[in-house]
């Protein structure tokens, strides 16, 4: 899709410190890390949301490209948050779908 950065970053076009990439997933570093590991997991196809992704039946492969980078950045133990912002009220800034991988400390429950 056109001026969409994710989709831009899963062909290429634009930078990303990989992390992980298959044929449907992508993974990267998160520009402005909220916890010493933050990633994103996003399909390469353009969707805009984690309902879009639902419909398109990718969750399962978000969430296991988020298990594996949990595991790769050595937090499978201490323990890890995934999340989806969807829509205005949630803080969604890029609308494309994109899950976050946040660990690395403790993360204080409820979120802001
Ligand atoms: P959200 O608020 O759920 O839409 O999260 C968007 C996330 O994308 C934020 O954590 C941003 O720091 C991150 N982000 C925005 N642009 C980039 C980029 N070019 N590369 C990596 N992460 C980005
Ligand atoms: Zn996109």
């Amino acid at each position: 899709m056109a001026d969409c950065i994710f989709c831009e970053i899963a062909a290429g076009r634009a930078p990303a410190l990989l992390v992980f990439e298959d044929d449907q997933v992508v993974a990267f570093e998160d520009i402005e890390p909220r916890a010493p590991v933050h990633v994103l997991v996003v399909p390469r196809k353009h969707l805009a949301d984690a309902r879009e992704a639902t419909q398109d039946g990718l969750l399962p492969r978000l969430f296991e490209a988020a298990h594996t980078v949990a595991a790769d950045r050595g937090v499978a133990g201490s323990g890890y948050r995934l999340v989806f912002n969807v829509g205005a009220d949630a803080g969604q800034a890029v609308d494309h779908a994109h899950l976050h991988v946040l660990g690395g400390r403790p993360l204080r429950w409820p979120p802001g």
